[in-house]
């Protein structure tokens, strides 16, 4: 990806800080969690460690289409509607302990 390619993928973010609260997939579905990541200002929804994100937080995952393509995001983020179909994801409502793979954004 170009620099330019690159600034314009990074300008559609709104940085409302939904999709940096902890998921998890579990058999092919995403299911949000109510546990926000410990670098996120809450009150803002802005990420406190945001240019350096990815070495400061270990499983703060780079945002591809493919990672998108998951269900990862909220339907209304703008990076959901620039890849295509996404499949929305679940609320985790905590009545049931799913082992499947963790991750943020
Ligand atoms: S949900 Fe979308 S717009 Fe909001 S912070 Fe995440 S990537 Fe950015
Ligand atoms: S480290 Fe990643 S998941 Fe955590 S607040 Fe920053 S962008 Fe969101």
């Amino acid at each position: 990806m170009s620099q330019s390619e690159s600034e314009a993928w990074e300008a559609l973010c709104q940085r409302c800080g939904r999709c940096c609260y902890e998921k998890i997939e579990f058999e092919g579905e995403v299911y949000y969690t109510d546990e926000p990541c410990e670098k996120l200002e809450v009150s803002s929804g802005l990420c406190t460690v945001y240019e350096n994100r990815h070495l400061a937080r270990p499983g703060c995952a780079a945002l591809t289409p493919e990672i998108i393509r998951l269900g990862v995001l909220p339907a209304d983020c703008p990076y959901a509607s620039r890849v295509g179909p996404c499949k929305a994801p679940h609320p985790w409502t905590g009545d049931e302990q799913l082992p499947g793979r963790r991750f943020r954004k």
